[in-house]
């Protein structure tokens, strides 16, 4: 296996990080310093040394990365630009997304190539939370608040929702507040056209579950429609605020243990 992939799927950094740890100096191979990042080395066989640290590959590989809005959660896509299309080729090779955003959601997706992580952190009666932060048209009442924290139909065959947390940021006229509003993704032509003088909230909502468009549906529910989503939390993890719209970078080992 190449140097480079080693490192990039033992945690130590994404490839053209690992490439410059190499070229820098900082990299040896059974004592050896090395500074070709292309050099084959035997798993298992070879000593492999970030400074002082010997780097064991797992072969298990973690991604965080920040979604922006406009590309869908898939592997591949004939019509979309998928979350794939933001990584490299090298990086991107047996990854998946564990769950899904919407096309206009953004924020924290996590990618791996571990089946067992996933299921882990998505089957439903695990229960792993995940927080959004939200914009939408209406008002949150502490009725219609109360709904939602304590579970709510939201349509079909579906049962009621398992309860939430809420927690209501800000809440006001349209008008007054729409340049806190980080922009329409939601059919904004629509979207301005009706919603002159209407009531806009913003606001957290943590829950337990991965229904399809919970979140839009939850809200939908209580008659708030939803024009701003994004995640920023799944169990213990936080979305990484220096990573830009588009971005990613390996989990830390200590972040894969504490997730769940
Ligand atoms: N809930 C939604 O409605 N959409 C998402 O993308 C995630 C949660």
């Amino acid at each position: 296996m190449r140097l480079d992939k080693y490192l990039a799927e033992s945690y130590v950094g994404s490839r053209k990080e690992v490439r410059n740890l190499i070229i820098d100096g900082l990299i040896s191979v059974n004592g050896e310093l090395v500074y070709d990042p292309a050099i084959e080395i035997t798993v298992k066989v070879d000593q492999i040394r970030y400074k002082d640290e010997v780097i064991v590959y797992p072969g298990k590989r973690y991604i965080m990365f920040n979604k922006p809005a406009g590309c869908i959660t898939a592997k591949i896509d004939e019509k979309h630009k998928t979350v794939m299309d933001y990584f490299t080729k090298e990086d991107s090779k047996g990854l998946f997304p564990v769950g899904r955003l919407d096309k206009d959601t953004e924020g924290l997706l996590l990618l791996t190539n571990d089946g067992e992580f996933d299921h882990q952190l998505m089957h439903p009666n695990h229960h792993v939370s995940k927080k959004y932060f939200f914009w939408c048209l209406g008002t949150i009442t502490e009725d219609k608040k109360t709904l939602l924290e304590n579970g709510i139909s939201i349509g079909e065959d579906d049962n009621t929702t398992c309860p939430a947390k809420i927690e209501i940021i800000r809440s006001g006229r349209y008008e007054e507040l729409e340049e806190q509003i980080p922009s329409y993704t939601y059919d904004s032509k629509n979207m301005k056209n009706n919603t002159y003088l209407q009531m806009v909230t913003s606001g957290y909502i943590t829950i337990t579950e991965g229904k399809k468009h919970q979140v839009k549906r939850m809200l939908k529910a209580i008659g708030c429609y939803v024009i701003y989503l994004k995640r920023f939390q799944i169990g213990e993890l936080e979305l990484d605020e220096k990573l830009q719209p588009g971005d990613y970078r390996v989990l830390t080992r200590k972040e894969v243990e504490n997730i769940t």
